[in-house]
């Protein structure tokens, strides 16, 4: 059998008229015409020397053709390389001299900057822009449709995703063929994905969430997707009346909470509601359910394992935790200076171990050893602990961590009891240099509009509630917590933006 992720989502497609993809402006994809755009594609790629094993970097707008674009880079063998429209041709520059990618595909408005940078690294541009114009469409309107799938290994490379990274440089993501293929058939069973499903997809595909989690698990569930550009409260509770699953960041759930058209009736049609990628509040998940009757479900994963725990389909989804280990996925919690696995309830080091897990980091073998345990589990960086009942909770990531005074402070624990407190919308606690206590514990708050609260009250009310080291030296008041994309809280700006705060 080819192992090829493309194979796995489409050999056995029993018939191609099935709806894959409906658009905005009410364009409907099938499953027979997104293989066949892609198997274009694909011919388009191997035309302009995309050999298997080589990469394909995409910085291009969210769009079907965007999409059949990743369908036609697994069918060539080739290595997608999708990267976050929002970069800037300087941040381009180390994605594309790192990857070394065969092709570049970016939008037309960015081609002559591209080119420059591809040059380095002799690889060929074409463009694609949010329309569907370009040369690679043009291109593929001449090609044939039909295409022989490149066999793969299940070993070999299908994807590379670039972390973020908040410090140092961004680190290459290298997913095979088999850890998609897992994880998407995982998923599937898990959330009873069937062909009934239809997925509101506001998620960007740029990203292990909107492009493995939300696409890969629909097609393979030969469901259908609505496909919308951005997240749009609006548009989405309208869509709900027609859809039965949304995938999102809290951010997305925050919002449509903040739409008075979000009730039990507008939500009526649904039958799941996922969230993940950042923590979702215990507080939001609460809200959720009163207001619609639906539990959100939360789970857990990253760019480098896809998902690794998801709260149960049937049973009880518990809001603040990320739920139970998936089927083949083996999560431990360890001391994070000796790697000693510690009991359940413990707090530490995440660590996991399984088909979902990456190969390593794209020309960085130090990185990737030191991210792993001689017996294979993948250091995630996440803290958190297992409780009894073997649902994983997060309590932060380890460069969250704080250490003031010696103590170690897990943020999270601070953020509860904040976000706990009448008036409270959200908080971030972050540790900034402290000229006595190495760090100071430091709290940034958001409130309800008109709440009129102060750092006195708030320290007052936490007093009994935390113990001393871990009180907050200062707290913040702020309208909003700054964000990326996916809807986790950039820390890494609070803390250069109150880094002087105990200065004397
Ligand atoms: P990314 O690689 O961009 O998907 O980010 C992965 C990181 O997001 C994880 O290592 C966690 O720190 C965080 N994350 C993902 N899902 C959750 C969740 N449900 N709750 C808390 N943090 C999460």
């Amino acid at each position: 059998m080819n192992a090829n992720l493309f194979s796995r989502l489409f050999d056995d497609l029993d018939d191609a008229d099935r709806l894959a993809i409906e658009t905005q402006d009410g364009r409907r994809v099938t499953y027979g015409d997104l293989i066949a755009f892609s198997g274009r594609l694909a011919n388009v790629l191997a035309a302009s020397g995309v050999r298997p094993g080589d990469r394909v970097a995409v910085q291009v707008e969210k769009s079907v053709p965007g999409l059949a674009l990743y369908l036609a880079a697994l069918r060539a063998g080739a290595v997608y390389l999708p990267l976050n429209p929002a970069y800037t041709l300087n941040e381009l520059d180390y994605f594309i001299t790192d990857a070394a990618p065969a092709v570049v595909v970016c939008d037309p408005l960015k081609a002559e900057g591209v080119k420059i940078i591809a040059a380095k690294v002799g690889a060929g541009v074409e463009t694609l822009g949010a329309g569907g114009n370009g040369s690679l469409t043009e291109a593929a309107m001449a090609a044939r449709p039909e295409f022989i799938t490149v066999a793969r290994a299940q070993d070999d490379l299908a994807a590379i995703l670039y972390t973020s990274g908040t410090t140092g440089r961004s680190k290459g993501t290298m997913l095979t063929h088999d850890n998609l293929a897992s994880n998407a058939s995982s998923l599937v069973d898990c959330w009873r994905f069937t062909d009934k499903d239809v997925l509101i997809h506001a998620l960007p595909i740029y990203h292990t969430h909107g492009l493995f989690v939300a696409s890969n698990v629909t097609l393979l569930a030969r469901a259908s997707m609505i496909f919308l550009p951005k997240f749009d409260a609006d548009i989405v509770i309208g869509l709900m009346a027609r859809a039965t699953v949304l995938m999102g960041v809290p951010t997305f759930y925050t919002r449509l909470l903040q739409n008075p058209a979000l009730t039990h009736e507008s939500t009526s049609h649904m039958r799941l509601f996922i969230s993940g990628s950042a923590p979702l509040l215990a507080e939001t998940h609460r809200e959720w359910s009163a207001r619609t009757g639906h539990a959100v479900l939360e789970r857990y994963g990253m760019t480098e394992t896809g998902m690794n725990t998801s709260n149960p389909y049937d049973g009880d989804r518990v809001p603040g935790a990320v739920g139970l280990p998936l089927p083949g996925v083996s999560v431990r919690v360890t001391d994070p200076e000796t790697g000693t696995e510690l009991p359940r309830e413990a707090i530490g080091m995440i660590e996991v171990k399984g088909p979902n897990v990456f190969k390593g980091y794209w020309r960085m073998p130090e990185k990737t050893r030191a991210e792993f345990r001689g017996d294979g589990f993948f250091i995630t960086g996440d803290l958190g602990k297992m409780d009894e009942q073997d649902y994983v909770h997060i309590l932060g990531r380890s460069t969250d961590l704080v250490i003031t005074g010696g103590l170690n402070v897990y943020p999270k624990e601070v953020e509860s009891e904040i976000d706990a407190l009448p008036g409270v919308v959200e908080s971030a606690v972050m540790g900034v240099p402290h000229p006595d206590f190495g760090e100071g514990i430091t709290a940034v708050v958001v409130c309800d509009k008109g709440a009129d609260i102060t750092e006195a009250e708030v320290l007052d009310a936490l007093k009994d509630r935390l113990a001393k080291f871990k009180m907050p030296k200062r707290v913040i008041f702020v309208d909003e917590l700054p964000r990326n994309a996916m809807g986790k809280v950039q820390k890494n700006i609070l803390r250069v933006t109150y880094a002087d705060i105990y200065s004397p």
